[in-house]
């Protein structure tokens, strides 16, 4: 469905592995007053000063965390590097560079891998981070990238998972299961247009829910806002996997449990209604659909009042004591253990 614009293919073995690194990230420009020496050499160098470093990696791999199918090159360049800023941020921390590895199999000329470097270009630039070196590989059958994340934290501003104490407020930002209802809609459409190739996808609907699992955004605006408020969460985690699934790592870490509230869990209205179109059940996308990237965090109740009536954020429970168990309670009043049911990459 979404058409090849790539007239031109020209072959990656046209450049050589020094051509292609150089064609890549010629336009990558340093910003960070911490980058003292950025691509180009065998290795980074890196000046924090006093600052503590914050460093996360994800693996994406074609056909099990993206199809190109429905995912343009340039949204994928985009996410994969959004995916590990939202890791930093977790951890209440500024991101400042990035490394990128790829390998790549010679069924993808040289356009596609532009394409994929302008997003990641264009995600550099929003979000401050420097591109600083990668490797770059071939393969012998689909695209992998492997995306570091570099950030830092002064003093002890950093957050854990493991911060979490009874009474404590459960907070989360945005909205949760746009993402997964909009590769629900992709995949739908995915299948339609297997039949029908002329059939173009009809997406108005659901734009929200669609760009929320091609163009998600990490919350580098709550970092600063947090700030701004002078409040520290407790614990803190994003929201990769599902709500269920993180819930129980800040609980489990910080040895707590949980009321969840379902009444309280924030939904947009695109969700709800395409959660009825495909006669599922808003709460369990919510709990773990995943890929919201939104940031989960518990707060002091003295906090309260700072975040109170902010837009951004939505009480959704509180923390209690381990042996009350973690649960959550429906609109009916009931309570029902909470389970993860992320790793369904595995699944
Ligand atoms: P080496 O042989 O030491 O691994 P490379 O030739 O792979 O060196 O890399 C040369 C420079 O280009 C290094 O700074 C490296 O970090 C950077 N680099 C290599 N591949 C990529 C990539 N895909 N994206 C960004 N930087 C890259
Ligand atoms: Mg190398």
């Amino acid at each position: 469905m979404i058409e090849d614009k790539n007239q031109q293919r020209t072959q990656l073995s046209d450049l050589g592995e020094f051509g292609l690194i150089d064609h890549l990230t010629k336009n990558f420009k340093i910003k960070q007053s911490s980058t003292v020496k950025g691509i180009g050499d065998d290795a980074a160098v890196l000046d924090f000063k006093k600052n503590k470093i914050v460093v996360s990696t994800d693996l994406l791999v074609e056909g099990v965390h993206f199809d190109l199918s429905y995912m343009p090159l340039k949204h994928l360049g985009y996410k994969s590097v959004i995916v590990n800023l939202s890791d930093v941020y977790a951890m209440n921390a500024t991101a400042t560079q990035v490394t990128v590895s790829i390998a790549v199999s010679n069924r993808f000329p040289l356009e596609a891998l532009e394409e994929l470097y302008a997003g990641i270009e264009t995600a550099a630039k929003i979000y401050n981070v420097d591109v600083v070196g990668g490797d770059t590989t071939s393969s012998t059958s689909g695209l992998l990238i492997s995306v570091t994340a570099i950030g830092e934290v002064n003093n002890d501003t950093e957050v854990y998972r493991n911060g979490a104490k009874p009474n404590d407020l459960l907070v989360v930002t945005g909205d949760l299961g746009g993402a997964y209802m909009g590769l629900q809609v992709l995949e739908r459409e995915k299948e339609v247009f297997k039949v029908n190739p002329n059939n173009q996808p009809d997406l108005e609907p659901y734009t929200y829910i669609v760009e929320r699992q091609l163009k998600p955004e990490a919350r580098q605006d709550i970092i600063k806002l947090l700030k701004d408020l002078d409040v520290k969460p407790t614990s803190m985690i994003d929201v990769s996997d599902g709500l269920s699934s993180e819930i129980l790592h800040l609980c489990t870490q910080s040895g707590t449990g949980c009321d969840l509230y379902e009444n309280k869990i924030p939904l947009d209205p695109q969700v709800i209604s395409t959660c009825e179109e495909f006669n599922i059940d808003s709460t369990t996308i919510a709990l773990n659909g995943g890929e919201d990237y939104e940031l989960l965090f518990t707060i002091s109740q003295k906090d309260f009042p700072k975040i109170k009536a902010n837009p951004n954020f939505s009480v959704i429970g509180y923390m209690r004591e381990e042996s009350a168990g973690i649960h959550l309670v429906t609109r009916a009043e009931t309570k029902i253990p909470l389970k993860a049911q992320g790793w369904k990459n595995f699944s």
